[in-house]
């Protein structure tokens, strides 16, 4: 069992209440340090889900400031510099060619990312395209190699080069416990690629749908530098709305044509209402921010709290 984990995942894997080595067996893996037993399951997959409840600490600091004054969250722009061409391979359901354009490229052959709620595993081949070895890992998924819980990442600090987390964080019970997981496993200098629903209808039991003020306070508290926070701008909340939960059992690019009358006329009446007013409240860049049904991110782990930044 396990053979379809690479030796390299293996060292990196740790138990996932108490942070201890694993010792191999046949059939099991076991905590040195805790004692627990994590065993594969019928398809071979290692179920690393936590055996036992497990205490988890926060401090928050109160009284900071509460809006993060000058940071633009502008639409995504195609990277200028892109470090992997993707020319060629298809881009998966929920990314874009622009947000592809920041992923990183692999610094060594040895180079592991980890995709948090990877589903069926449809990142792995750009990921593998980039030069990372894919660490497909999901709470509850047929097609992951790993199973586990993403408030107990169970790897060991400063792992992956590269963590992707694409419309897994409104799934979350608790949003800070996996924002300070995903930076404790990435390496510095390592990149936090992601997405999360905004304002997408209750699905799939959503716990907490973030604006780009949520998103962006929960990537500080953990720790991160936060390089873009962006609307994702063909998936508004008229078309998030049709195509997941107004027409149920309707085909989603019927849904998404039936509401196309209604959406244009609501582009139409911000044009209007900035034309007249060329009030930011009715601008475009509002609009998309305020209507939007998910937001991107692009954040990077720094050794030290350096001062936020916002490339373009
Ligand atoms: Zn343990």
């Amino acid at each position: 069992m396990g053979e379809n984990i690479p030796k390299r995942v293996w060292k990196i894997m740790r138990c996932p209440l108490c942070g201890g080595l694993l010792s191999r067996t046949a059939d099991i893996a076991k905590c040195t340090g805790c004692s627990d037993e994590y065993n594969f399951s019928d398809k071979g997959q290692l179920d690393l889900r936590l055996r036992r409840k497990k205490q988890y600490q926060l401090q928050f600091e109160l009284g900071a400031e509460l809006l993060p004054n000058g940071f633009d969250f502008k639409t995504l722009q195609k990277n200028p510099t892109p470090e992997v061409d993707f020319t060629g391979l298809k881009t998966p359901w929920h990314l874009t060619e622009e947000l592809m354009s920041y992923f990183p490229k692999a610094r060594s052959n040895e180079s592991i990312m980890l995709d948090i709620g990877c589903g069926s595993t449809v990142h792995r081949e750009i990921c593998e395209h980039a030069g990372f070895s894919y660490v497909g890992f999901d709470y509850n998924s047929s097609e992951t190699p790993i199973l586990g819980d993403a408030h107990a990442l169970p790897f060991k600090d400063n792992s992956f080069e590269f963590i992707l987390s694409i419309a897994v964080l409104e799934h979350i019970q608790n949003p800070f416990i996996m924002m300070k997981e995903a930076y404790r496993v990435l390496k510095p200098d390592g990149r936090f690629i992601g997405s999360v629903a905004f304002l997408e209808p209750f699905h799939g039991n959503s716990f907490y749908h973030h604006s780009h003020l949520g998103i962006f306070n929960s990537l500080k508290f953990a720790g991160f530098e936060i390089q873009r926070i962006s609307p994702s701008p063909g998936w508004n909340a008229l078309i998030a709305e049709a195509s997941m939960c107004l027409f149920p059992g309707l085909p989603h690019r019927l849904s998404e044509f039936l509401i196309q009358p209604l959406n244009l006329f609501h582009r139409f009446w911000w044009r209007l209402a900035y034309a007249i007013t060329h009030a930011y409240n009715v601008s475009e860049s509002y609009r998309l921010l305020s209507n939007s049904g998910a937001f991107y991110f692009i954040a990077t782990k720094k050794e030290k709290n350096t001062p936020l930044k916002n490339t373009s």
